[in-house]
């Protein structure tokens, strides 16, 4: 038996087999050595899989150039002419009547030397062909190979999925009734992959470093969510002690799913709103079963990442409807697209951006392509008929991007009128406030916000700089920090100085370890995942609201995070001693 501990990214306990899934950078090639006769039909052989190829980035050139950008399309053109250049094919050809070893063994070797050759290089041109390279010769030696990639869609066994990285779009993507847990080398705890693993109720552990080394593939595996810990090949006696544990779980959260009527209310009569956060419009069916509010943030653009972003209108308006219909009257925050850094637009996201996580993201993406953004505040304003819905934007960082996204809000509108598309007139425009810039601005856009909902991921990652997905630093992700508190609560009190509500759809609002803090800092709306509203409803029905600004006050009056966190803790192990 052999022990992992890594961070607990979703809970739940589960025993299964280890499926490895590992993408290598080139596949497994043949290599072996021809006859000189056969040259020709190698060449042949080659001559077929570039015009495949080329086909097939003709083909992506052409929807790029039509529904992104040029300079989308451009990096497709750079890659045509690689597949059309006659020196290297001649390379090719020449190396092939040289050494006679198959052609796909002599493809990687040029593209080896060549990728070397330009990585080394000075000039930073060069140095990005080296990535055009490689996918280029990436694609021949799929043509070549005829490989279709095992996909995770596929699984048919149930299975506990061990990976190196996992993109949001794959979790979408795989067959979930098969994934009984999920263990990753890399991510965080709020990294999209682990918001989608919690969303649909798959235990997981993450920022393992190096699970795909020490997990073979069908080992047995007992992976604990809840802890972190992972068990390879247990014994008899840990099997046993994991069999009381998966019981005991069960029997907590049924404890607390009844608490799902009783409204979110603390003994001294202060009452807020627990709403949840979806990713895809299905989840709406199941979130008042934990005793949701309304839906506080639903990201919308994972429609994007299965659809690609030219989601049409019309699609895009169903899926909307569906989420307002499902939640019969309550309110549905719907946010506008969030794409870049982990969540990567299918073929057409940027790839080459050095720091994504900084760059072409959420509004900015938007407002750069205005028709698109348009197209979906056309949808969201339409599925407004069926209830209350309110819209709110991604990573603003200041004034102007919002009035931007208001004036086209208000385009927009004017489109639906003279199309004669009906619309709701009370729909509040809400800001994310989730870079340190929009904090300390917060006074400035909530003279132009209805509500303001805190996107702690973002805020936390931008505030302490560090990168929510990186297993390396997530040490330092501390949401007690007191740069973070200090953000969190100058928001919230500009919020109520306009008499706007301050909303918090990050993972920290879904923490029952902070809730008491996050509602002496006064907090109105808790977003979380749907499956943590009942934990998080414990601790408001258990805490007066007054000792929970006490709490508050002496927090923001702490000089760490260690001794806001140790605060905290003990603060709220006397308030529930008597569990
Ligand atoms: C956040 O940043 O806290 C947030 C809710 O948005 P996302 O996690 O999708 O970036
Ligand atoms: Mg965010």
């Amino acid at each position: 038996m052999k022990k992992l501990s890594g961070i607990p990214a979703s809970s739940g306990i589960v025993l299964g087999k280890a499926f490895l899934y590992l993408e290598d950078d080139f596949p497994e090639l043949p290599r072996y050595t021809i006859e000189e006769e056969q040259v020709e039909s190698e060449w042949r052989r080659l001559l077929d899989a570039i015009d495949e190829a080329a086909r097939e980035v003709k083909a992506l050139n052409d929807r790029a150039a039509r529904e992104i950008s040029k300079e989308q399309a451009a990096i497709f053109e750079a890659q045509l002419m690689m597949l059309e250049d006659p020196d290297f094919k001649d390379q090719i050809k020449n190396r092939l009547r040289k050494f006679l070893n198959n052609v796909e063994w002599t493809v990687r070797e040029i593209s080896y030397e060549l990728i070397q050759k330009l990585s080394a290089s000075g000039d930073s041109y060069l140095r990005e062909r080296a990535a055009d390279i490689s996918d280029v010769s990436r694609r021949i030696l799929n043509k070549l190979l005829s490989i279709t990639k095992f996909s995770l869609a596929d699984l048919s066994e149930d299975v506990i999925l061990v990976v190196h990285d996992l993109l949001p779009s794959e979790v979408l993507s795989m067959n979930r009734e098969r994934v009984m847990g999920l263990v990753m080398d890399m991510g965080g705890r709020t990294s999209h992959t682990a918001i989608l693993a919690r969303a649909f109720e798959i235990p997981a552990v993450l920022g393992l470093s190096s699970a795909t080394k020490e997990i073979r593939n069908g080992d047995l595996l007992v992976l604990n969510g809840s802890t972190g810990e992972i068990l390879i090949d247990p014994d008899e006696n840990n099997l046993n002690q994991y069999e009381q544990a998966i019981y005991q779980y069960h029997k907590m959260f049924d404890g607390l799913l009844a608490l799902g009527e009783l409204p979110a209310e603390t003994p001294d009569g202060h009452r807020v709103c627990l709403k949840a956060n979806i990713e895809i419009p299905e989840e709406a069916d199941q979130v008042q079963r934990f005793g949701a509010e309304g839906i506080g943030l639903y990201r919308s653009e994972f429609l994007f990442l299965t659809s690609g972003y030219t989601a049409e209108e019309e699609e895009q308006f169903q899926a909307y409807s569906r989420v307002v219909k499902a939640m019969d009257g309550l309110p549905v925050t719907i946010r506008t697209v969030d794409v870049g850094g982990d969540k990567v637009l299918s073929e057409f996201q940027a790839t080459d951006e050095k720091n994504p996580l900084l760059g072409w993201r959420a509004i900015r993406f938007c407002l750069a392509r205005p028709e698109l953004f348009k197209t979906q505040l056309r949808a969201i304003l339409r599925s407004s008929v069926y209830g209350k819905v309110g819209i709110m934007f991604p990573m603003i960082s200041g004034i102007e991007e919002l009035e931007q996204a208001k004036e086209l809000l208000e385009e927009a509108k004017g489109e639906c009128r003279r199309r004669g598309q009906a619309y709701a007139q009370d729909i509040q425009v809400g800001t994310m406030i989730e870079i340190p810039s929009a904090a300390m601005t917060a006074d400035i856009l909530a003279e132009r916000s209805d509500f303001f909902s805190i996107g702690t991921n973002d805020l936390i990652q931008y505030t302490l700089a560090v990168d929510r997905g990186n297993e390396k630093v997530n040490y330092l992700a501390q949401p007690t920090h007191p740069a973070v508190l200090r953000l969190l609560k100058k928001t919230i009190d500009a919020a109520h100085r306009k008499g706007i509500k301050a909303a918090m759809c990050g993972e920290l609002a879904g923490d029952p370890a902070v809730t008491a803090l996050l509602l002496g800092l006064g907090l109105d709306e808790f977003s979380m995942t749907a499956t943590s509203i009942p934990q998080v409803k414990r601790i408001i029905r258990g805490v007066p609201q007054e000792s929970c600004r006490t709490l508050a006050e002496k927090a923001l009056n702490c000089y760490s995070y260690s001794q806001v966190s140790a605060l905290v803790e003990e603060w709220m192990a006397k308030i529930f001693s008597a569990d």
